[in-house]
């Protein structure tokens, strides 16, 4: 798969202050843009509902970014029927012209990163450096997606024909697909879930986030003029109790692509296996108790970096965030003093700022969640170190913090936030730290930092995580390079922006011939 040129997402040379004014200047542009949502139907809007709630920036929350008018029942019913009338229509369309589609998104996408940059900080808190990775991810999809549709879901690939009969086997849409994407990568998992549905030649009924529905609906406004068709694809912007519960339950559901918490993915494949429908694919991205073990080889500088930028830049909003930092016992104290100064260091604040280290959590909920787990790591825990929030913030901020526990078990959730967690190991008992790690039953990431070889080796390959690191941070997997995703609670795989993403979109079918 790495073998062909695929040209990336262009980036944005930080370094350079020209470049830097230039970006800024045209996101300004987007300071005071009101991006009303409501549900982006193919059929005519069939609600008498008019009711909207404001949606609210995060870090500001009197900053309204616009009004959100949810899909009614109806309307979830009627897109179900539209889309499940459509897709053999889009099925049959060539996979060329599926795929240009994409590729004109990928290319308006980046034309309009200042726009969607001012969407992910608006909506989603995202910093600068956040938001720029956002929008790169996104494009990528696109182009990923539709590079793979061409490979894989163009000519039939024949088969032997050892009795004379002529054989092939082809891939094709499921049928209606139903995208269910999370707020914490509201543009990139977002599209790229979307655009592997359509690649595959599905019919698409998306419901984001309900926390970020507005960069949800500018990138479906962007497939929509890149030519996708809007039988093909609708957003149903709404709760998970509605307009999710419909679209789980509803027995013209051929699939659903959902990333999310691990409870969630629970109820939605209990609603699949519930329906009296044919099976449907479930591909389902969930959270995971992420670990990094680090060994008395390491270099502490370089370890200390990256444990700031795996467990408290996207204030720890990420899937793939590191939550609990083993340390050999010889090399603790050296660490946790250097991590000590940096977590102290680290700027919380405005996430237009380039100089914000950490932005907002999401929303109250997660606010409160995290102070309740921090009040309970007060009692149960030692604190390592705590960030400031400065007086003046009045969004949703907390503050990142490092404790000192006796191990993982003591954790019995994931905590989705800039929360870090440190046990002490002694090289001796290696391999029950391995094993209490696996114990939690997650998957996802795994961070290692040794000099020797053979540790390296030997965690990586104990340890049951879908993406592994060595020497490095653990967040930040890039489309086509390090695709994505994990196993046991961590979710179903297929992994995102990898070679085999899109065959779980699909069903496969043979042709035989007597000739
Ligand atoms: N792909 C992202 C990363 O590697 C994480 C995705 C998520 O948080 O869902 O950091």
């Amino acid at each position: 798969i790495y073998g062909e040129a695929r040209p990336n997402a262009r980036g944005v040379n930080l370094a350079n202050e020209i470049e830097v004014d230039e970006l800024a200047e045209r996101m300004q542009k987007f300071a005071r843009s009101r991006w009303d949502v409501t549900p982006l139907l193919a059929g005519d809007m069939i609600s008498e509902a008019t009711a909207t709630v404001d949606n609210c920036n995060p870090a500001l929350p009197s900053d309204v970014v616009g009004t959100v008018r949810d899909a009614t029942a109806d309307e979830v019913v009627a897109a179900i029927g539209v889309a499940c009338d459509f897709a053999p229509h889009w099925d049959r369309t060539p996979v060329e012209e599926r795929a240009a589609a994409l590729v004109r998104a990928a290319d308006a996408m980046e034309d309009n990163l200042p726009e969607f940059m001012a969407l992910c900080a608006r909506e989603a808190g995202k910093t600068v450096r956040d938001s720029i990775s956002e929008v790169r991810e996104a494009v990528d999809f696109l182009r990923y997606y539709a590079m793979r549709a061409r490979k894989d879901f163009g000519e039939p690939q024949v088969l032997p024909g050892p009795t004379g009969e002529h054989n092939q086997l082809s891939l094709h849409g499921r049928g209606v697909f139903a995208c269910i994407s999370p707020w914490n990568f509201p543009l990139a998992i977002f599209t790229g879930q979307v655009s592997a549905a359509l690649a595959a030649g599905n019919a698409v009924l998306a419901k984001p986030a309900e926390q970020t529905p507005a960069i949800a609906a500018a990138a479906v406004r962007l497939l929509h003029a890149a030519g996708v068709p809007r039988e093909a694809l609708q957003l149903l912007p709404g709760d998970g109790a509605s307009v999710g519960g419909i679209l789980t339950t509803d027995p013209r559901i051929d699939g659903v692509a959902f990333t999310g918490s691990t409870e969630t993915a629970r109820l939605i494949n209990r609603s699949l296996a519930n329906r009296d429908a044919p099976l449907a694919a479930l591909i389902a991205e969930t959270g995971g108790q992420n670990a990094m073990i680090v060994d008395s080889s390491a270099l502490p500088e370089q370890v200390v970096k990256d444990v700031i930028s795996s467990a408290f830049l996207s204030a720890g909003q990420r899937c793939s965030a590191l939550r609990v930092l083993y340390l050999q016992v010889d090399v603790a104290d050296r660490i946790l003093e250097v991590l000590e100064g940096s977590v102290t260091e680290l700027v919380v604040g405005d996430p237009r700022r380039m100089s914000t280290d950490v932005g907002p959590v999401i929303d109250t909920d997660a606010l409160d969640m995290l102070q309740a787990h921090a009040r309970r790591m007060e009692k149960e825990a030692r604190l390592i170190a705590r960030a400031r929030v400065p007086d003046s913030l009045c969004g949703h901020f907390f503050a990142p913090c490092a404790f000192e526990i006796d191990g993982i078990g003591q954790l019995e959730r994931e905590v989705f936030g800039p929360i870090l967690h440190v046990v002490r190991y002694r090289s001796r008992d290696l391999d029950r730290v391995i094993d209490d790690i696996n114990a939690a039953n997650y998957g996802l990431t795994l961070g290692v930092h040794s000099r020797i070889d053979r540790t390296q080796m030997h965690v990586a390959s104990r340890i049951r995580a879908g993406n592994r690191y060595v020497n490095r941070n653990m967040t930040g997997a890039v489309v086509g390079v390090q695709p994505f995703g994990g196993e046991r609670l961590s979710g179903t795989g297929p992994k995102a922006g990898g070679p085999h993403y899109m065959h779980r979109f699909a069903t496969e079918r043979t042709l035989t011939v007597n000739t």
